[in-house]
């Protein structure tokens, strides 16, 4: 079998893997996909609203200036531009949205003409929603309350010119609030202990440094190939490898630049990977690639990458060498008797001028 192909190259999978960390399961990349479907959802129901009903003039310039406020937003969400200072923005509109409406059917309509607040209690979660959104669980109680405020004194001070069917809808749609309230800011909490946890466990399993699996993650690896290898016979290799003289990449570049090496190592190897194949940071400068590759095809992967290796020019240190110890389960094996044999190649490549490949 060939060389396999490489993919693309190492400094355009560097560069991608920072991409793809930077954005990697952060709050902002989460509230960005909710603004995506909050945003046109509600963009749509104002446009309804528009058409639906039969306006003054000051509600349709509020409406409009909403719609098309909405729509500006929605292309800064998709473009990920200026998101928290249009996040201000909206909610500064939305909540003085929310309380002229509230304020002008409890003058208007509540106090002169009796009746209800009707689907005003329909949009309450929606709007609470987004201040927990912008502000986070804290702030966020503290500004719903403080909305919550400012639309019951309006209702306290015309609840004398009102009916007592205004009067109970009123207090239910204050009741509904203060349980929206809560719901949310009990929901966004659950929610929230339940993405940490989720990222905790992701975590746990990657290299803080270099991103690539740790040494738990290719231990369970480890055990999976193991297991499989005895009940169903599946072979595997394993090719550990190690930088060579990293110690001096350190002492005459510094601490940084060694840091970065590594990283640049790991997207290198990474990014190379082909089917079925992983590979993780075993500790300092020695990483471990397991590969379902078995013989003369595990020994030329490793070549491979020695090569890719010997031909990289790393930023800050320039050109640098790995070596390689290459072995394949063998009946019997156990994790230690699987990593010793790697180890062994690896020290035959050492000592034999390294750059190089030796397999046990
Ligand atoms: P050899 O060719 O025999 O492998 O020589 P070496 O200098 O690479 O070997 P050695 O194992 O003695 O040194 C490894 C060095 O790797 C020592 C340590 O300071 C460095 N190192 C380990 N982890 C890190 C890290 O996370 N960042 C940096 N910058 N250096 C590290
Ligand atoms: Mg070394
Ligand atoms: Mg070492």
């Amino acid at each position: 079998m060939g060389p396999e192909k490489i993919r693309t190259t190492p400094e355009a999978i560097a560069g991608e893997m920072v991409t793809m960390f930077n954005n990697f399961d952060t709050i902002d990349e989460l509230k960005r996909r909710v603004y995506m479907w909050l945003l046109p959802i509600i963009t749509i129901a104002l446009v309804i609203n528009s058409f639906l009903n039969n306006e003054s003039l000051f509600d349709t310039v509020i409406n409009t200036t909403l719609i098309v406020w909405f729509l500006i937003s929605l292309v800064l969400v998709y473009l990920n531009r200026a998101i928290r200072i249009g996040e201000y923005v909206t909610l500064f509109l939305v909540s003085a949205y929310h309380v002229f409406s509230l304020f002008d059917v409890v003058y208007n309509d509540l106090a002169i003409t009796g009746g209800s607040l009707g689907d005003f209690i329909v949009w309450i979660p929606l709007i609470i929603m987004f201040f927990f959104l912008v502000l986070g669980t804290k702030k966020g109680l503290y500004y719903s309350i403080f909305i919550l405020m400012i639309t019951l004194t309006i209702g306290v001070i015309y609840s004398g010119q009102m009916t007592p069917e205004s009067i109970d809808s009123l207090t239910q749609f204050h009741a509904a609030n203060i349980v929206y309230i809560l719901v949310l800011f009990y929901a966004q909490n659950m929610f929230r202990a339940f993405t940490e946890r989720d990222l905790l466990k992701k975590y746990a399993y990657l290299d803080s440094l270099t991103r690539v699996a740790n040494r738990h993650q290719i231990d369970v690896w480890l055990e999976e190939k193991l297991e499989a290898a005895e009940e169903e016979g599946r072979a595997f290799s394993i090719i550990f490898f190690d930088i060579d003289h990293f110690k001096k990449v350190n002492d005459v570049f510094g601490h940084k630049i060694g840091d970065c090496v590594l990283k640049e190592l790991s997207a290198i190897v990474s990014g190379n990977l082909t089917d079925g194949d992983v590979c993780g940071r075993w500790g300092g400068e020695e990483f471990i690639l397991i590969t379902n590759s078995t013989g003369g095809q595990a020994y030329e992967k490793a070549e491979r990458f020695r090569k890719m290796v010997e031909n990289h020019c790393f930023k800050g240190a320039g050109s640098l060498t790995a070596s390689f110890g290459v072995t394949e389960y063998q009946s019997g094996d156990n994790i230690d008797s699987l990593l010793n044999r790697a180890d062994e190649g690896l020290y035959v490549s050492k000592n034999s001028g390294r750059n190089k490949v030796s397999v046990k």
